[in-house]
């Protein structure tokens, strides 16, 4: 866990300073094996942003079921690849459909007031959706379009590997779990897969129209946070 730590500190330092790519020269390279240019991650991460970077491109072609004709852009999903806590929504809204990024209507602006409040960084977590493009009017996910799109999640969490999933409303807690409780019985209740803890909270956009549930979600967000660092 140090390790992961130091990566995806120093990957974030390495992007910060707007170097996206080294070139291994020997021995490093004969050590790594690398020939040519290798991401800037650790060892154990070495393909970690290219399997990301990939999926992506894959998501952005994909048409395997109807949402893909309609969109604007896939939203694959944002975020630090090295990620002890990653969040995962329903699906793009206009705005992320417009922007091509995950959470960045109204609905994501509340979850980055609430990250603050807790003081996560916006760039320290991964944050994806169980549909990768927007259902027409935002009407609900299709059994089918969830289907056919889970693989690239699946894909997402294995290559990301959080310590903690916070399922942001009921879909994606459902769809996670595996279950069909409601969020009353499913939030606050213990969850695991594997070694992943998964805290199931309201989406930030009923937070909108329900604003007692904001205090609901911020007390999800200080039990992510607390696990994954405490
Ligand atoms: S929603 Fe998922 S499965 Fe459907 S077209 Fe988009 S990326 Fe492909």
């Amino acid at each position: 866990m140090k390790d992961k730590r130091i990566a995806r500190a120093l990957a974030e330092n390495l992007r910060a300073l707007g170097v996206r790519e080294i070139v291994a020269e020997s021995p490093a390279s004969a050590l790594l094996g690398a020939e040519g240019p290798v991401d800037v991650t650790s060892e154990e991460d070495l393909s970690r942003e290219g399997v990301i970077r990939r999926e992506k491109e894959t998501v952005d072609r994909c048409r395997k079921c109807g949402l893909g004709s309609q969109r604007t852009h896939a939203v694959y999903g944002d975020g630090n690849e090295y990620a002890e806590i990653m969040f995962i929504g329903e699906a793009p809204g206009a705005e992320e459909d417009r922007q091509g990024l995950p959470f960045v209507g109204r609905a994501g602006q509340l979850l980055n007031r609430l990250l603050e409040q807790v003081s996560l960084k916006r760039s320290e977590v991964y944050i994806g959706n169980l549909l990768k493009c927007r259902p027409p009017e935002n009407r609900d996910p299709l059994p089918e379009e969830l289907t056919a799109c889970r693989p690239y999640l699946d894909k997402q969490i294995a290559v990301i590997k959080p310590r903690i999933i916070v399922c942001l409303g009921l879909y994606a807690a459902q769809a996670i779990l595996n279950v069909k409780e409601s969020m009353a019985r499913l939030r606050g209740a213990h969850h695991k897969i594997g070694d992943t803890t998964v805290i199931p909270t309201y989406h930030t956009a009923a937070a909108l129209r329900f604003p007692a549930y904001k205090q609901q979600i911020y007390d999800d967000l200080c039990r992510a946070r607390d696990l994954a660092y405490g």
